[in-house]
């Protein structure tokens, strides 16, 4: 197995990371990669106001994520396990006894790469690692880099590998920080951690939660979900904004709970159930079972409590997954657009799609009736509101919808 390791205070993980960790991904053809955020680096003093270990640690998480590559992309607890300065050396010996076939690979960055003679233990980390390094900015020579390597397989007889990136992200995490706390410099950030670091306050972002623009309501949601799942929030977000506009309902309001309808979506039982507790929300014996049903109900009391949605957002976003009878105009185009949005892919999809945009309590119909008979199918109790949702439609539409 090749396993690479990128290593770095990550304070906070940025574009820069990401494109290069991608690059040596596949020039490498490694098998793995970890991001191992350094506890206490031992080469650069942590600002006093550093966000706490387990906030860079969860940052970094959301950026190794969001490379799509789960369970070969990740990110690693190590160093913050193990108690005083994080020592690469110490890092790689640890990997080195936990994998001992694995072929290990370091990655780092041009500043990091030409002092590596002067790390605790030069001699160790070489032994025990090849290196694998890339410019940072366009003005980093690759003569330099590759007289580097030269000295290094010299001096330690190190495996090394030099990287030409077709395209360098000019940033630093410290240039970066003093941008956010400008307002500026989002573009270098993955949007799930600019969504982490506006939820937690960190570098000087200080918005007010209930009156976030789009784009930073977006990067919150974001930071709340897996990336997996984020090109599907965005398709429901464009889907409910179209179907808003064909139907007249308030796009704005559409996008919002799109942008929001599955922010609770990855927790766990224990998690929903907090929630359910926190918000008074009575769950009836169906929902206690099934925790997909749950993230509906959470997901619009946080999106009303944290974000201060409007109630017929709460409103779409609570009824979202199994619909009910007597549907508002927005609570059926979040219905529908989540069905059917872009990236869905089953058959009968495209029925769904022409018919929302001809006839919308038809679209919502059909969905119900699909829905109920996939349950059945799969011998999964059906909710009963989302029989309501059908058999309401149907008895104030007799006749035309069927
Ligand atoms: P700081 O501003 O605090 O020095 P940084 O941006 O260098 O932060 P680190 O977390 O210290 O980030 O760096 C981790 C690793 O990522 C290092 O090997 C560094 O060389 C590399 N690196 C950092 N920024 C980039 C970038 N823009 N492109 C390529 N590699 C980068």
């Amino acid at each position: 197995m090749k396993l690479g390791i990128y290593g770095g205070t990550f304070n906070p993980p940025h574009l820069g990371h990401l494109t290069s960790a991608r690059l040596a991904l596949d020039a490498l053809g490694l098998d793995e990669l970890r991001f191992v955020p350094a506890a206490a680096p031992p080469h650069k003093a942590m600002p006093a106001d550093a966000p706490a270990p387990e906030e860079r640690l969860a940052m970094v998480e959301l950026a190794a994520d969001g490379l799509l590559m789960p369970g070969r992309v990740g990110a690693s607890d190590m160093e913050f396990t193990r108690p005083g300065k994080s020592y690469t050396a110490d890092t790689l010996e640890q990997l080195h006894a936990q994998y001992p076939g694995a072929e290990l690979w370091l990655l780092m960055g041009t500043d990091m790469f030409l002092t590596l003679q002067n790390w605790r233990e030069p001699d160790v980390i070489t032994r025990l690692a090849g290196v694998c390094t890339f410019a940072r900015t366009a003005s980093d020579s690759l003569e330099a880099l590759n007289a580097q390597a030269e000295r290094l397989r010299r001096a330690f007889g190190a495996k090394t590998r030099v990287l030409e990136l077709p395209q360098v992200v000019d940033v630093s995490s410290t240039r970066l920080r003093a941008l956010l706390a400008e307002g500026e410099g989002q573009q270098y950030l993955p949007p799930a951690v600019y969504g982490y670091i506006i939820r937690h306050g960190l570098y000087g972002v200080h918005w007010d939660l209930k009156r976030l623009p789009d784009r930073e309501l977006r990067a919150c949601s974001y930071s709340m979900i897996r990336a997996k799942r984020i090109a599907h929030v965005q398709g429901a977000e464009e889907e409910a904004a179209r179907l808003a506009r064909r139907w007249g309902a308030d796009e704005a309001h559409a996008r919002r709970a799109a942008i929001l309808h599955d922010c609770t979506k990855y927790l766990d039982m224990d998690g929903q159930l907090q929630l359910c507790a926190k918000y008074g929300i009575v769950l009836d014996d169906l929902e206690r079972q099934a925790v997909k049903l749950l993230h509906a109900k959470t997901g619009a009391c946080v999106a009303r409590d944290v974000y201060g949605v409007s109630g017929d957002i709460y409103d779409a976003i609570f009824w979202h997954t199994t619909g009910k009878a007597d549907m508002a105009l927005l609570e059926k185009i979040l219905y529908i657009a989540d069905y059917m949005e872009p990236t869905r892919d089953f058959p009968g999809v495209e029925r769904l799609r022409e018919l929302a945009y001809q006839d919308l309590d038809a679209a919502v119909c059909l969905g119900c009736e699909m829905s109920i008979q996939e349950m059945e199918e799969r011998g999964l109790p059906v909710h009963p509101n989302t029989v309501k949702a059908r058999d309401w439609i149907k008895s104030h539409r007799k006749g035309t919808v069927n």
